[in-house]
């Protein structure tokens, strides 16, 4: 395949599968742009961890690859300013593996084969390379709204939602809504404004579903900071006690039918979330109580669940979770986390940080029988996708992807996914414990809002 093709393949797409494999490389901002009309999302400030300026792809890494990983033991390194030293020096230490090191290793060395191979095929692809690294220049070249060298975005200026949405004032704090552009494009259009158009509607911010219905992106303002809504979008901001609102019959007329392809990532705890303490994290017992089944559109979902590679937590998913939601696992998507150069973020056999995070894949609702699916040809299979990674537990807008594989079926691109999702189309897509917004989307969380703020974007 051509550098050019490629090229125009991610360009327009945002996804580009690697030639003769069946391995996609993503640029997540692409995708998420897909979501806007008058605004982009800044690359500078998406990738702001792992993009170099000073990178040419001479400089590729020679990336070796074991086939054994000394089986019996893992490569540890040890905390704070020691870790980084002994980390520079390249100085592993080994430990014995406990009985859950030893199974989680064994799930590790069981789907290793498919990840190198995935690593290999992009390594191999040098154009797709080349044109990775022209998203670098792209970047470089971005009129920034973000000044990446003066320490990017200020997170002491930021709204800590999570911190308002407890004060005794929340239900009072309300989101301005500027109706002014969806308007004048009304007009444009040749629409003409009825007596119920207005230019700024007020709604309270907390506990309620906030919905920009327009074709538009919608500029909102919340104290002294602006958030962009991507069109036909809405989120819901509440503590998890009030997810509950969300389920059909219990208040929101969109939401009657419930959803058809349900995202979760939740809050896992873990030593990551708690040292960086960029939001709250909750026992597993808590997600016990989520209402899935009760948001499932009644012909059934498709659901989507991001978990940590600690053994525990997938003992907890198989053993309890996923029959506690009604969910039958179907496959896993791999997300293996590369630099702009191609190499991995970090030594695929690290043992507490593996440079890949999974997606657990299932169905809830009306039970889709492995014979159903395969007699079709819709048997989902393991699949591996790579992008950069963004800010910190910033997962890929995999959502978003599943959409376009939808979309881009007619153009046989790609081995669609959504077929896979059961009910109606556009599928009724939900995120719990959603950071951003995404358009056809409810998302649902304590911080939906997050990426949203108008400093991540800049206009068209
Ligand atoms: N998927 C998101 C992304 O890609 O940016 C990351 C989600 S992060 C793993 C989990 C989110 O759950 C955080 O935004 C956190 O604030 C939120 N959360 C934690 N406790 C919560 C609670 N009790 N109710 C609602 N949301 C909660």
């Amino acid at each position: 395949i051509e550098k050019k093709q490629l090229l125009t393949e991610l360009h327009e797409s945002g996804i580009c599968k690697i030639p003769n494999s069946l391995t996609f490389f993503i640029d997540p901002v692409r995708i998420l742009n897909r979501n806007y009309t008058q605004f982009r999302v800044s690359p500078s400030s998406y990738y702001s961890r792992f993009f170099t300026s000073n990178f040419t792809i001479d400089e590729l890494p020679n990336q070796e690859h074991k086939s054994e990983n000394g089986d019996n033991f893992r490569v540890s390194a040890s905390c704070g300013k020691r870790k980084r030293n002994q980390k520079k020096k390249k100085i592993q230490q080994c430990y014995p593996l406990n009985e859950k090191e030893l199974l989680a290793d064994q799930r590790h060395q069981e789907i290793r084969p498919l990840l190198v191979k995935a690593h290999e095929e992009l390594l191999r692809a040098k154009e797709l390379l080349d044109v990775i690294c022209e998203l670098n220049c792209e970047i470089e070249g971005w009129e920034r709204c973000v000044d990446l060298n003066s320490g990017g975005i200020n997170e002491e200026e930021e709204v800590s939602f999570i911190e308002l949405g407890k004060v005794w004032q929340a239900p009072l704090y309300e989101i301005a809504l500027d109706y002014t552009q969806a308007n004048t494009q009304v007009q444009i259009n040749g629409g003409s404004l009825d007596t119920q158009h207005v230019n700024q509607r007020l709604l309270p911010l907390f506990n309620n579903l906030v919905s920009n219905e327009t074709n538009y992106d919608m500029v909102a303002e919340f104290q002294t900071s602006q958030y962009i809504l991507p069109k036909d979008s809405c989120f819901y901001m509440s503590e998890l006690e009030q997810i509950h609102t969300l389920v059909p019959g219990n208040g929101y007329a969109n939401s009657e039918c419930g959803f058809n392809f349900i995202m979760v990532d939740p809050p896992w705890e873990n030593r990551s979330a708690y040292q960086k303490s960029k939001y709250p994290t909750l026992p597993n017992r808590h997600f016990l109580s989520l209402p899935i089944k009760q948001l499932t559109y009644t012909s059934g979902a498709l659901v989507a669940l991001w978990v940590t590679n600690r053994e525990k937590l997938r003992k907890f998913v198989e053993n309890e979770l996923f029959p506690a939601w009604g969910v039958s696992y179907a496959a896993t998507l791999y997300w293996l986390k590369v630099k702009a150069d191609g190499s991995l973020i970090c030594d695929l056999d690290l043992f507490h940080h593996r440079p890949y995070e999974c997606l657990l894949l299932g169905y809830t609702g009306k039970p889709v029988t492995d014979s159903e699916l395969t007699a079709t040809g819709k048997s989902l299979k393991d699949q591996v996708v790579m992008t950069i990674p963004g800010d910190y537990s910033r997962k890929p807008p995999v959502g978003g992807i599943f959409i376009l594989l939808f979309a881009a079926s007619t153009e046989n691109l790609l081995d669609l996914l959504l077929e896979y999702v059961p009910g109606p189309r556009p599928a009724r897509c939900i995120e719990l414990f959603a950071r951003e917004m995404m358009a056809g989307w409810t998302s649902w969380g304590n911080e939906p809002l997050h990426f949203q703020d108008r400093r991540f974007f800049s206009r068209n």
